[in-house]
């Protein structure tokens, strides 16, 4: 039997239809500041000590990988207590295949039909995609125009809407703000009054640029004694310089946590990646070793970028937003021309780079004075 040559019609779900996969461009060119990405790849002592554990793993292949991995999220548990001086146990902390799995078991198992998911736009645009794909609602609160959260505007909305699930991202993308404490406090109380099936809402606050932040931003880990309703996730994609093992974790009460078990998937962290990231985090100063450095370039980006009369956001985290660009694609593309991929992202008319070496940031700024006629 032949088809028909027509297009091929499928039972896709309407609110999928014309749908695009989320992405950055993947692009092959020198300079390469759109991701967010860690520009100093891992050393060859951590590549030796990763390529070990990868062949321990390997010959036991034969077997699915440990379900609970609680190795794994002790050593996870371990780092925050170095990093943040927050002491948890190994039964506190979660972890995926990267801290956008992490969020998506966060929506599966608190989100839903007939929820409602809050977060504060300009933010990262995941989110609304992790909504619509657990059939949630999603509702986006506003930032202010210099992308701070206000904390009144916040709780009002949490008290309008009600949602299961508050999403706050500190330091946030593709701003680089962090939220001081106070306005965390004021988003965990207003949750703590919803009323969602005779629960209050879970706040989750996405820390994936955590470690970037300035000297004297706290994280939001310091608050998990306090609020029960409180989850902080991390990733070591960023200041781990680790994008390519996907590993996000969460650390949260241990109700919150076994929530999150019922809706993984069975065996979801394969014995590979567990490798790779304890053998990783058995390296944690040396793979955190630039985190410094990075943190000076941003800053010297930002004062640059401030030089040059740009808007320039304040940032914590390892890019900057800048602008602003009537034409904001013709930067971006000029850029690229000149083999700096950078990421057309973010309210219109600002753009985002990704700190990278210094050479690369010299490329960039080159690149820059030529496209906008400085
Ligand atoms: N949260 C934020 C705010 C991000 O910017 C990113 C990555 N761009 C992620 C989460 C996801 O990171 P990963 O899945 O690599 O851990």
């Amino acid at each position: 039997m032949t088809t028909p040559a027509r297009a091929l019609r499928l039972p896709i779900r309407p609110e999928l239809a014309g749908e695009e996969p989320y992405g950055a461009p993947q692009l092959d060119v020198p300079v390469l500041l759109n991701v967010n990405e860690n520009p100093y790849a891992p050393g060859p002592e951590v590549v030796a000590s990763i390529a070990s554990a990868v062949a321990e793993a390997a010959s036991g292949l034969n077997r699915y990988p440990d379900r609970d991995f609680l190795g794994l999220r002790g050593d996870l548990a371990d780092y925050l207590a170095v990093e943040s001086g927050v002491r948890l146990s190994a039964e506190q902390v979660w972890a995926a295949n990267g801290s956008n799995e992490v969020m998506m078991h966060v929506l599966q198992a608190f989100a839903g039909p007939g929820r409602t998911v809050v977060s504060f736009a300009p933010t990262y645009s995941m989110y609304p995609e992790y909504a619509r794909d657990t059939h949630s609602r999603y509702i986006a609160g506003r930032r202010e125009t210099d992308f701070t959260l206000d904390a009144a505007h916040a709780a009002e909305l949490i008290r309008a809407e009600q949602p299961s699930v508050v999403i706050l991202t500190s330091p946030n993308n593709p701003t680089g703000t962090a939220l001081p404490p106070a306005t965390v406090r004021a988003v965990l109380d207003a949750a703590l009054e919803v009323d969602v099936d005779g629960a209050p809402a879970v706040v989750v606050v996405d820390e994936a640029y955590g470690e970037f932040r300035r000297d004297g931003v706290p994280s939001a880990l310091e608050l998990l004694a306090e609020y029960p309703n409180l989850a902080v996730s991390r990733t070591m994609s960023k200041a781990f310089a680790l994008a390519g093992a996907r590993l996000g974790y969460l650390a949260a009460r241990t109700e919150i946590i076994d929530a999150l078990r019922v809706v993984r998937l069975p065996y979801h962290l394969s014995a590979v990646t567990q490798a790779v990231a304890r053998a990783a985090l058995a390296h944690a100063p040396s793979l955190l070793g630039m985190v410094k450095e990075l943190r000076v370039e941003r800053d010297a980006t930002v004062a640059w970028l401030r030089e040059q009369k740009f808007d320039v956001a304040d940032t914590d985290s390892n890019f900057v937003l800048f602008g602003t660009f009537p034409d904001r694609h013709a930067v971006w593309q000029g850029l690229l021309d000149r083999g700096v991929l950078i990421r057309e992202t973010g309210p219109e008319g600002w753009l985002r780079v990704s700190i990278g070496t210094r050479e690369e940031m010299t490329a960039f700024k080159d690149a820059l004075v030529e496209v906008a006629g400085l």
